[in-house]
């Protein structure tokens, strides 16, 4: 039988089913993600857009980097997925999105150069610093929110 999760946001005006495995499931130290999902780290659960059904309500949303769509519940505010032109047929979720967060492992740290250094692990995952999925070059990056090291 196929795997199938629900989602929903806080204040359950949106609603969604993703059928399927995930297609990768990463922790997340990036600033941006960080300062629009309100929490040190996210997990990021990516499936195909074609797993994933819209049960209940609209999703808003808001672009801030080129080629990156954020989207969210326009009542309660929960941020619930992340799309990228640079990244052709891949949806992420927030993790806190989902019914059953405690069923998904994470595979490897993205952004690792941005992790909060009260924030630790004691896991072998691989540590990247940049994306930890092959992007597109010519969207190019956003310099603008680099952080220097
Ligand atoms: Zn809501």
């Amino acid at each position: 039988m196929q795997r199938v999760e629900t989602g929903a946001c806080f204040c359950g005006a949106i609603a969604a089913q993703m059928s399927g495995e995930p297609f990768w499931v990463c922790y997340d130290h990036d600033d941006d993600c960080r300062r629009a999902i309100g929490s040190p780290l996210t997990i990021w659960v990516g499936y195909r857009p074609n797993q994933c059904r819209l049960l209940k309500g609209t999703l808003s949303s808001y672009s801030k980097t080129q080629g990156v769509v954020r989207t969210f519940c326009a009542t309660c505010g929960t941020s619930v997925g992340y799309s990228d032109e640079g990244l052709a047929d891949e949806l992420y979720l927030t993790i806190g999105f989902f019914d059953h967060p405690e069923r998904f492992a994470p595979a490897a740290h993205a952004y690792w150069d941005m992790k909060l250094p009260f924030v630790q692990f004691a896991d072998d995952l691989p540590k990247i610093d940049r994306y930890s999925r092959q992007r597109d070059p010519s969207l190019g990056f956003p310099d603008g929110r680099v952080k220097t090291r």
